[in-house]
């Protein structure tokens, strides 16, 4: 079924129900039940309308890296909620939900894996995880995943999906923008590429740092680009925002970015550009 434009950036719901995996999700463009194995199968894209899911962290290596290639090498680090911060609720309540929720221990995977044949290290951002925020454990691992890198002289691959700083750690989240960017330079000295990867969202500080910052800089269809939202910028500058503004689209005629690919063609996409900075001749 072809994709509808209104559909394939429309934000998805799924049903969660605590302790158990539901056999049914439903779509929150077209209001569908969609058998889980079937969108699982579907690379978690609507078989209905088209509509996009949100991947965890897992569910994105998955679908990227060749199976039985990847070693997670994330950093045994938690955080540990330096400013004793409350909004709503206790940032250490956050912190504990969203572990449970994730069986994570912060909002990134940092691992070693080959896409098809190509060893990468890899650091993929889970969205669930406090809106994939920033703060100083995914500051540190960014930081380790790229000094991996450089020291193995393999590519670093860079899946973002983060609202952006972790406001809950104030001030020590916005230094991991200095942090990842200098820890950049260290691939940039050893000629080491990085790729990043911008899905639903790319936004605020990871955007406004590490995430741009990538030699080749692909899209996801519908992904989400920009420093602060919409709403935003429109109260703040007074004007009408052009239509379709901060989606892939746009980012890839405004110069942003360098390629907008469909989630199923990700993956050979990647090969595409990790065979041509390797050196290797295409086969077609
Ligand atoms: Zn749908």
């Amino acid at each position: 079924m072809p994709i509808r434009r209104d559909d394939r950036d429309r934000y998805v719901e799924v049903e969660l129900r605590r302790g158990e995996e539901p056999l049914w999700l439903r779509c929150g463009a077209c209001g569908e039940l969609v058998f889980r194995r079937r969108l699982r199968e579907n690379n978690y894209i609507c078989p209905r309308c088209g509509a996009y899911f949100f991947l965890t962290a897992e569910e994105r290596i998955a679908a990227l890296v060749d199976e039985g290639t990847f070693q997670d090498l994330t950093l045994p680090l938690e955080s540990k909620d330096p400013l004793s911060f409350s909004d709503r609720k206790p940032y250490a309540d956050r912190l504990r939900e969203a572990k449970e929720t994730t069986g994570l221990k912060d909002a990134i995977v940092v691992g070693k894996g080959k896409i098809s044949d190509h060893w990468v290290i890899l650091a993929v951002m889970d969205f669930r995880f406090i809106g994939g925020s920033m703060g100083t454990v995914v500051g540190e691992q960014l930081a380790f995943a790229m000094e991996r890198a450089a020291e193995e002289r393999i590519p670093f691959v860079f899946v973002v999906a983060s609202g952006g700083a972790r406001v809950q750690e104030g001030v020590l989240s916005l230094l991991q923008m200095v942090k990842t960017v200098a820890a950049r330079e260290l691939l940039a000295e050893a000629g080491v590429p990085y790729i990043a990867v911008l899905t639903y969202p790319s936004t605020g500080g990871v955007m406004a740092s590490i995430a741009s910052l990538a030699d080749v800089t692909l899209a996801e269809q519908g992904a989400l680009i920009g420093f602060a939202g919409p709403r935003v910028i429109q109260q703040t500058t007074g004007e009408k925002l052009p239509p379709g503004f901060q989606r892939a689209r746009y980012a890839l005629e405004h110069g942003l970015v360098d390629g907008v690919v469909p989630r199923e063609g990700l993956k050979e996409e990647l090969v595409r550009v990790l065979d041509v900075l390797e050196g290797i001749p295409s086969g077609g």
